[in-house]
């Protein structure tokens, strides 16, 4: 498609047409504020950016972002959230070229981009490179085939090579060396995300607590207090992650037509038509263990194997992260998962390497919740229309982190941008109307 600046006498010219809209965001983790940041962005520097053509297509303007929180503060939200993690990794997906690898690496661009933009302190992101380890020998054969992983910008490392360059790992296998990858804060993230909206919209962005929305309520477009009655929104974005099924919801939401774009082939291809719920809840524990640095090595990057260990961070290591389907949500801790994820140090890493005794070494378990779609893609669109719009920014599974940015970034264009080049903004991979919703 085309690629043209927008000149200042066409934003100009827009701006004539321009239609100024209220945003609501259900949600206050990586979702709602990805999206509430990426809004207040498009709105402030859209004239200055570059988008795919622009005959035909004008600008709305952000009147006001009103996010509505269930907790009472964004501590308490984050405190109860997977968004309120200590540390999260962002790494590429290993995997045969397809639709999700290729949107995970740009998602990660993206991501890399936004943590510079918000000038986010170096003691809340490294991006220290991940080394991902094969589950098992196939895989390690089947890594070595290169040419079929040519889209990732992650490179093989060959076993001879492996242990030349990390010494301390146990066993000798082919990875995969992603430098551009490491870890980030992801509550740290959030907040400085927030920040930057507030400094974008000035008064022109709020947030509310208590605000415990139902689906009632968002079908009727309107909230028990009426002071912020959802129908003076014009937009309402459904970012609730973890409560999203209650949101969300076949039988609930009128049916919608299957995006025209998509073909059978894709269908069957990701799984859509198994019996499976289209959104799941997934637990995960991570464990963070206390390292005394001066008595074992230096870890330098971020090492995956079923699960993730990394470096030393402010004096832990963290090791994750356990996947259990549950129905409702909780945060209850449980030995296994603690033994699990202590045990993923001494799996991968030579004993000589470390003089600890890990498992008697303090440690802290957490436990949140994962919001995934049945094809393990985010859901990211309308699932309402009308003059009042209802759209989903949610099932960001365990890549919140590496999905979240880019997943707004294209929401706010689908939201703000009106015209011609509509359809084409968000991917049919992840488009809601692919669950028919
Ligand atoms: C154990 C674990 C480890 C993970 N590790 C990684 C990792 O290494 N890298 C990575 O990228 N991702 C990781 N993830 C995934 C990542 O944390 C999530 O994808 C991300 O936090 C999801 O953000 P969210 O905003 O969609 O949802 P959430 O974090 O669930 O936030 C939803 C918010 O909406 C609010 N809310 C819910 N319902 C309502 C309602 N009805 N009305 C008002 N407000 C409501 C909630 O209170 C909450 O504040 C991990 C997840 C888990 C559980």
């Amino acid at each position: 498609m085309l690629q043209i600046n927008i000149t200042l006498l066409e934003y100009l010219n827009n701006e004539k047409k321009n239609t100024h809209v209220k945003i609501a965001i259900i949600g206050s983790g990586i979702a709602g504020v990805c999206i509430a940041r990426a809004l207040a962005r498009l709105d402030k520097f859209s004239f200055d950016g570059q988008i795919s053509e622009t005959q035909d297509n004008f600008f709305h303007k952000v009147e006001n972002i009103t996010i509505f929180e269930k907790a009472n503060s964004l501590d308490e939200a984050l405190k109860k959230s997977a968004s309120g993690n200590p540390i999260g990794i962002i790494h590429p997906i290993i995997s045969k070229r397809s639709f999700a690898t290729e949107w995970t690496e740009q998602g990660i661009f993206t991501t890399i981009k936004w943590v510079k933009e918000l000038n986010l302190g170096s003691q809340f992101y490294d991006f220290c490179g991940v080394l991902h380890l094969p589950r098992n020998k196939e895989q390690s054969l089947d890594w070595k085939k290169l040419e079929n992983y040519q889209s990732t910008k992650s490179e093989l490392l060959t076993k001879e090579n492996l242990l030349k360059e990390f010494k301390y790992l146990k066993s000798e296998v082919n990875a995969m060396w992603s430098s551009h990858c490491g870890w980030i804060s992801p509550k740290e993230f959030v907040k400085a995300a927030i920040i930057e909206t507030k400094q974008n919209l000035g008064k022109r962005f709020k947030m509310i607590f208590n605000s415990n929305l139902q689906l009632q309520q968002l079908k009727e477009y309107k909230f028990i207090d009426q002071k912020y009655s959802l129908k003076s929104f014009d937009s309402v974005v459904i970012a609730t992650g973890f409560g999203s099924p209650n949101l969300i919801n076949q039988k609930t939401l009128k049916k919608r037509e299957q995006d025209k774009r998509f073909q059978k082939n894709d269908i069957n291809e990701q799984g859509l038509t198994s019996n499976k719920p289209f959104l799941e809840l997934v637990n995960g524990q991570m464990t963070g263990i206390q390292i005394d640095c001066s008595n074992t090595i230096n870890i330098k990057s971020v090492i995956c194997k079923s699960g993730y260990l990394t470096p030393v961070i402010n004096g832990f290591i963290y090791s994750g992260a356990s996947y259990e389907t549950v129905k409702k949500p909780h945060d209850f801790t449980n030995v296994k998962n603690r033994t699990e994820n202590i045990k993923r140090l001494s799996n991968l890493i030579c004993p000589k390497y470390f003089k600890t005794d890990f498992e008697t070494q303090l440690t802290f378990d957490r436990v949140s919740t994962r919001c995934v779609s049945k094809d393990k893609l985010p859901i990211v669109g309308l699932i309402m229309g009308g003059n009042q719009k209802i759209y989903a920014l949610t099932a960001l599974g365990s890549r919140g982190l590496s999905w979240g940015p880019l997943a707004a970034e294209n929401l706010a264009k689908e939201i703000l941008l009106d015209g011609r080049i509509k359809k084409s903004i968000i991917s049919k991979h992840i488009l809601p109307s692919r669950f028919k919703i």
